[in-house]
């Protein structure tokens, strides 16, 4: 369903890309691991047309950046873009409209029970607390009903509830035969349905493994995450652990 084919995308010097390659299945969910600045945004980033880039990403067959494609993929950003003067609603409105969704109304009303926004739904983009936004993030990210979906670091500032709600989503989505790609840099937070991980480093990905493929080698995600990464940035492997959650994404 997706496919990313050599793929480098540099800032600079920075080599934020480097070559990367991957296939993900229709009706599957991929953990995309790694530290802070392993290059996850990047290549989620670049999946869904935002970046100029080396290499060839089709999804269902088709170039990531025509408009067939765009209609199928769906990204939910690691931080909220939200216009302050656009209430919940008419974020919701503005995007239904935008895709010239059809009988939307039902969907809107169904995300934002399961998402606890039904009395914020007046309230004006700046008026919403972190993970209020971050919740109606998420609402927008699903609204289309995308054949793809990229989740970026999606876990973070959402309450019990809503992570719970989300996780039962994703098996939701993948049980229908979506294709669903999920960034984290906290393992802990890889608990739900997943059938592939991939785990990146400096840019590059140091492991691609199906969960029986590790299950068969009797190892755990952490296992293997620790066995790919120590070694090659032991600041790197620190900031996965949870002990510097500052990282590096100030610098964006
Ligand atoms: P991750 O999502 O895994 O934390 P990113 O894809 O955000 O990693 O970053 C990969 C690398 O690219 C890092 O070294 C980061 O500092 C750099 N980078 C990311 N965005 C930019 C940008 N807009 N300009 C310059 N460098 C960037």
């Amino acid at each position: 369903m997706l496919d990313v084919k050599n793929v480098t995308k540099k800032y600079g010097k920075t080599i934020a890309c480097n070559d990367l390659s991957f296939h993900l299945d229709p009706g599957s969910m991929t953990v995309l691991l790694g530290p802070n600045g392993a290059g996850k945004s990047t290549i989620m980033k670049s999946i869904i047309g935002f970046l100029k880039y080396s290499g060839e990403i089709t999804v269902n067959g088709l170039v990531n950046k025509t408009t067939e494609a765009r209609r199928i993929l769906g990204y939910v950003p690691e931080i909220p873009a939200l216009y302050p003067n656009l209430t919940v609603n008419e974020h919701m409105e503005f995007l239904a409209r935008a895709y010239k969704m059809q009988d939307y109304k039902g969907r809107i009303e169904e995300l934002f029970k399961r998402f606890e926004l039904d009395d914020k739904r007046k309230k004006f983009g700046d008026e919403l607390s972190k993970g209020m936004q971050q919740k109606l993030n998420l609402c927008l990210g699903l609204l289309p009903e995308p054949k793809v979906l990229l989740l970026d670091e999606p876990m973070i500032g959402l309450d019990p509830h809503a992570i719970k709600e989300l996780k039962n989503v994703i098996e939701e989505m993948r049980s229908e035969g979506k294709t669903l790609l999920v960034s984290t840099h906290i393992i802990d937070s890889v608990d739900m349905l997943w059938d592939r991980t991939i785990i990146m480093q400096n840019g590059s990905i140091c492991a691609n493994v199906t969960k029986s493929e590790l299950e068969a080698a009797g190892k755990t995600l952490e296992e293997l995450f620790f066995e790919v990464t120590e070694g090659v940035d032991e600041r790197a492997v620190s900031e996965a652990a949870g002990e510097d959650e500052a990282g590096e994404k100030g610098e964006k």
